[in-house]
């Protein structure tokens, strides 16, 4: 369970991809929000709970806002751009 007041972030299950950070080179987690954002999550992120979307049935990941990896990278100024 979430930690209460915990941030999170509504992704497709199936849209997880690996990757590496570009600015500081950390292994990082591609996922797509349920509003179609693309989103880089540290390591490999655990979901805080589960859901399925109400239309389609695909399964929801909820992640943590604070393993987003604009928050966490050192060189988080060159994401702001
Ligand atoms: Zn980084």
């Amino acid at each position: 369970m979430a930690p209460r007041g915990e941030q999170l972030v509504r992704v497709w299950a199936n849209s997880r991809g690996r990757g590496a950070c570009r600015s500081c080179g950390a292994v990082l987690t591609w996922a797509t929000t349920i509003a179609g954002k693309r989103m880089p999550f540290d390591g490999d992120p655990v979901a805080r709970q589960m859901s399925h979307d109400a239309a389609t049935r695909d399964l929801v990941e909820h992640l943590s806002a604070g393993d987003v990896h604009w928050r966490t990278c050192p060189q988080a100024d060159q994401w702001r751009r």
